[in-house]
């Protein structure tokens, strides 16, 4: 049937296939350019501008001036609402008709005052469809409206994308016209474009290339793009093509569609609001017309979102969440990051998410969806199983600098051996098309062959919303079974994690965290953000603990609820993966600051108001201790006059007592010596401070051991250059080791500021830069085991990294990190790949060198960046990127960090529980005179750690309460309580409790058995 034999070379066939469907060259004569036939220009287009996110009611109350297409409006961030008035011409009967429209920004399409069509270039959306083929009994004559936010799909940068956004950028409306659109044409150009890919992609080696060739160049021969009769002939060529079927052992790609919507990012919260609804009602326009379309889709907050915002729309995909076509994924409240949130905070992210998800869909996600952070906690294998959830779904890690992870399916094992079974897609994105070179590097980059026939495939635009289109769900068609590609199978993730499940035989296992050898700076930068996320963090646990208290010690009082569920909310939308990490545009910044004062200020109006009645309205001084071990500090106190002074406590574990002065076993003293240098004692340590802050010694003085090593000085502030090669806000880059430069320059050498027999404390000044400085309080507190570092830095730096060093006498191949609800080590010798690409890495509340018998700990208040190499120990403080926010980091920062040398192991040290003190002050609380010192719960084991107290969901007069074995031991532990306990049961971390496992409550408390790093909750009944 073929005309002619082809005597041509391979290249000339392909080229002469190209610009037959090039939308650049021979436009006049190819077939794109009978893509559009008759096109007819609006009636009337109108706008108004609005500097605000309004809603569609407010807007079409406005007053619109004439627009005309070409004429520019913004600045950035404003809107600009179009009405547009269409007539469609009577002889287009029968054809289908599109609106086209051609605009910067990210467009919405409004009819009959509900949200319809998303629009934009960016994502290849420029034509709502008026209709697929018109009739006469259609409406001709119709008002829409177009809401375009000043904005592209990936914000406003300047220069390069990721820059600090245009705040003048300009846009324009370029084509706004009815036209009828060729349907045919469209299908025979993806005919087209799905052949000269297959050419494309098998390459010169695979004879399937070849027939392809062959086929495309004898449609070309077939085809006159002026007479359209020509083209079924050409249409059933393609089709034969593509319905030459695979053989049995294809790998199947499983399709579906997605949309990643960052929460923020380039753009402010407020604009995800609505690219969400632009993105999901233009998935719903492609349901309607493709019934097997599947769409998978993440974050409750977003849902949330939609429906309080769009209702209309949120009706809809109720609907076709029903049907099984949306399908929420993930179980989480926002795509959170997964390194810096904490424990309780991670468990909230499933909590509040599932939760969500089974109240408005009637469902809990059966995956944990994260294709975007950077890196993973060694923890949520065991958080997911205790959220109802087993499989797992994400692709970062493609984005290794360094190694390559070895699966793309797998089983991952966590810190206490739970697993979850992970797919990363082998087409290393979220964001496919559908086109032939996805499906291709699906089959080629699967790590697993042999081992695993299955593979996931999600096609949309994303990261900025946009989401799927037409064409990609038409490509992915015409290959659903065609020899030399994948299988193509539309599909959900429950239906790739069964098959995967079912053929996991020979699935390998990877142990311990997942670690993004990429974007390390997001541990440090923006570290307000940061500080915000820790403290709330820490707010919120006590205000939900002392509110428990409340509410068990007093009938009357009623625990927030609804004021606790919003504070915790906001905490976890600044946890999203863009926010955290310290990656996101100033405009974000702002708001997730301003959401952490909320969060501080009605956070602490709810803890006093707790503190009340669980202090039963006294007027004496007491302390209220909301951590599980009895605690014995100093604390800072006002006399009878308002005069500050200190006090040595001792308050119970989860409890109260009245503020009574207890002498030291041995007083602080701070003595000057000759050479102006500082010596601090508390009977527990003593250091020798230089003239420069830093420690020339620091010994634990019962041991008889030095901490710093042998010529070197603790406390050194260190500062690095730090420019990455493109990721500026994200990436600190191996190379910036080299270029370490010591804090010298002393603008005010060591002095006493205050020698107390309870606390003595001394200060200095130096100077980073003729821009920055740094001023710090050394604090030696009596009976305290660390020395506290209370640290203000003045930084307006441009591209430099602060650090500060402990070189420590302590010789150890591995460091211990505190993760959630546990520790892990990382290697600090630079051996392997694997080892060396850790140089930055993330901890939480403390770090930990130990040899045997003897370690130091490096303790803070508000950090997440850390390094040990070989025996120095590096907290990382401050950065100083300038893109995607142009002021990072630029102001005043307070750190309080703090070093602890111990004998014996960490564990044994009570590293743990000391970093608990230093983030969890205690609390100072008003109590009736006759006080008793009183505690609600405390373990019986050092190890067990009760974290968190609270009201059970959806229950009254019931709690909650979780623990953790947090030394990596196996451990029975009492949980002993004073409070009316009737009942105890085990749950899961959504709160169902487990009718099969009752928690026995004997006169001694709860027995409670645990295996290393094991969370256990427990639903109380009171
Ligand atoms: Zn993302």
């Amino acid at each position: 049937m073929y005309h002619q034999p082809v005597l041509k070379n391979r290249r000339t066939l392909l080229e002469r296939a190209e610009k037959f469907i090039s939308d650049i060259y021979f436009t006049d004569c190819n077939l794109r350019g009978r893509l559009y036939g008759d096109s007819c220009s609006l009636e009337s287009i109108a706008s108004f501008l609005s500097p605000k996110r309004i809603t569609f009611s407010e807007a079409s109350q406005q007053i619109f001036v004439p627009y005309k297409v070409g004429d520019t409006f913004g600045p950035t961030w404003w809107t600009c609402w179009f009405k547009v008035t269409l007539k469609i011409p009577e002889t287009w009967r029968g054809k289908e008709v599109h609106l086209r429209w051609e605009s910067d920004g990210e467009g919405m399409v409004w009819r009959d005052e509900q949200p319809v069509q998303g629009l934009t270039k960016e994502g290849e959306k420029t034509s709502y469809i008026l209709s697929d083929c018109l009739k006469d009994d259609e409406p001709h004559s119709l008002s829409l409206y177009v809401e375009v936010a000043c904005n592209g799909l990936f914000g406003a940068g300047q220069e390069i994308f990721i820059g600090a956004p245009d705040p003048n950028k300009k846009f324009s409306v370029q084509k706004a016209e009815l036209v009828v659109f060729n349907r045919d044409v469209q299908e025979l150009l993806t005919d087209f474009e799905m052949l000269i890919d297959i050419v494309k992609e098998l390459g010169e080696g695979e004879q399937r290339g070849y027939q392809a060739l062959f086929t495309v160049n004898e449609m070309v021969n077939l085809c006159d793009p002026s007479d359209p009769t020509t083209f079924s002939k050409a249409r059933s060529l393609a089709h034969s093509f593509f319905s030459q079927r695979n053989g049995e052992s294809q790998h199947t790609a499983h399709a579906m569609g997605h949309c990643h919507i960052d929460s923020a990012w380039l753009w402010p919260y407020e604009e995800t609001i609505r690219k969400c609804g632009r993105s999901w009602v233009t998935v719903i326009r492609l349901m309607e017309k493709n019934p097997d379309f599947v769409f998978t889709c993440s974050q409750a907050q977003q849902f949330q979102w939609v429906k309080s915002w769009y209702p209309g729309l949120f009706l809809e995909i109720q609907q076709y969440v029903k049907k099984g076509q949306f399908i929420p994924v993930g179980g989480t409240w926002v795509e959170m990051d997964g390194n810096l949130p904490s424990g309780e905070s991670m468990v909230r992210q499933f909590l509040e998410g599932q939760r969500f998800f089974n109240q408005e869909f009637g469902i809990y996600c059966k995956e944990f969806w994260l294709p975007d952070t950077f890196g993973y906690s060694a923890q949520l294998p065991q958080i997911m199983q205790g959220s109802g959830i087993s499989n797992f779904l994400t692709q970062k890690l493609s984005w290794n600098l360094v190694n390559t992870f070895p699966h793309n399916t797998f089983f991952w094992e966590g810190l206490d051996g739970s697993k979850v079974l992970t797919h990363f897609p082998p087409g290393n994105s979220y964001e496919m098309k559908g086109k032939v070179e996805d499906l291709v590097k699906t089959v080629k980059n699967n790590k697993d062959k042999g081992r695993v026939n299955h593979s996931a495939v999600l096609f949309g635009f994303g990261d900025g919303g946009g989401g799927p289109t037409q064409l990609m769900l038409d490509r992915l068609h015409r290959v659903q079974d065609t020899d030399g590609l994948p299988r193509v199978q539309t599909s959900s993730p429950d239906t790739l994690f069964s098959q995967l499940q079912a053929d996991s035989a020979l699935l390998c296992t990877w142990t311990g965290e997942l670690f993004l050898e990429l974007h390390n700076g997001t541990y440090t930068t923006q570290a307000q953000i940061k500080c915000g996320n820790r403290q709330c963090e820490t707010l919120l646990h006590d205000t939900e603990i002392v509110s428990s208290l409340a509410m068990s010690q007093n009938r009357t009082f009623q625990y927030p609820v609804e004021r606790l569920q919003k504070l915790w909310r906001l905490l976890l939308l600044n946890q999203f993966h863009d926010v955290i990490p310290g990656s996101c545009i100033e405009l974000v910044v702002e708001d997730a600051l301003r959401y952490y004062e909320d969060i501080r200020s009605d956070g602490a109006a709810l803890l006093q108001d707790a503190l009340k009645v669980l202090g039963s309205k006294g007027d004496n001084a007491g302390v209220f201790n909301s951590l599980p071990w009895e605690r014995h500090e100093v604390i800072q106190v006002q006399d009878g006059a308002g005069k500050p002074g200190l006090a040595l406590v001792n308050v119970p574990s989860i409890g109260l007592s009245l503020v009574k002065d207890t002498s030291p076993v041995a007083p602080v003293s701070v003595t000057v010596q000759g050479d102006g240098t500082v010596v601090m004692e508390n009977g527990i340590l003593k250091a020798v401070v230089n003239t420069d802050g830093t420690l020339a010694s620091l010994c634990l003085i019962n041991a008889n051991r030095e901490t710093i090593s042998d010529g070197c000085n603790g406390n050194q502030f260190v500062i690095f250059d730090d420019v990455p090669l493109y990721w500026d806000a994200w990436d600190v880059m191996d190379y910036h080791l080299q270029t370490r430069k010591p804090v010298l320059e002393v603008v005010q050498p060591v002095h006493v500021v205050s020698s107390d027999p309870l606390r003595g404390r001394v200060s200095f000044t130096l100077r980073i830069s003729d821009k920055s400085i740094i001023t710090q309080e050394i604090v030696m507190d009596a009976m305290c085991p660390y020395i506290k570092f209370n640290t203000e830095v003045k930084w307006a730096e441009s591209h430099k990294f602060l650090k500060v060093e402990f070189p420590v006498r302590v010789h150890s191949p591995n460091a211990t990190y505190e993760i959630q609800f546990g520790h892990l080590q990382r290697p600090t010798h630079r051996n392997t790949s694997w080892d060396w690409a850790r140089f930055e890495v993330w901890g939480h509340k403390w770090a930990d060198l130990s040899e045997h018998n003897f370690g130091v700990a490096l303790l803070n208040d508000c950090k997440y960046g850390y390094s040990v190499h070989k025996n120095t120990m590096t907290l990382s403080l401050l950065r100083a990127p300038k893109a995607p926010d142009a002021n990072a980091d630029m102001g005043t920062h307070h750190v309080t960090y703090a070093i602890m040398p111990h004998a014996g192991s960490f564990q044994e040290a009570s590293v743990i529980q000391c970093a608990y003190n230093l983030n969890f002050p205690l609390r100072s609380i008003q109590c009736a005179s006759d006080t008793q010192p009183w505690s609600a719960f405390s373990v019986s084991a050092a190890a067990v750690i009760l974290e968190t107290i609270k009201q059970a969901e959806d229950r009254n007069r019931a709690l909650v309460v979780r623990l953790y074995e947090s030394h990596g031991s196996h451990v029975t532990a009492t949980l002993r309580t004073t409070l009316p306990v009737r009942e105890a049961w085990h749950c899961d971390l959504l709160e169902r409790p487990d009718p099969t496992r009752p928690a026995h409550i004997t006169s001694e408390g709860i027995a409670l058995n645990f295996s290393p790093f094991q969370i256990v909750s427990l639903l109380l009944i009171l």
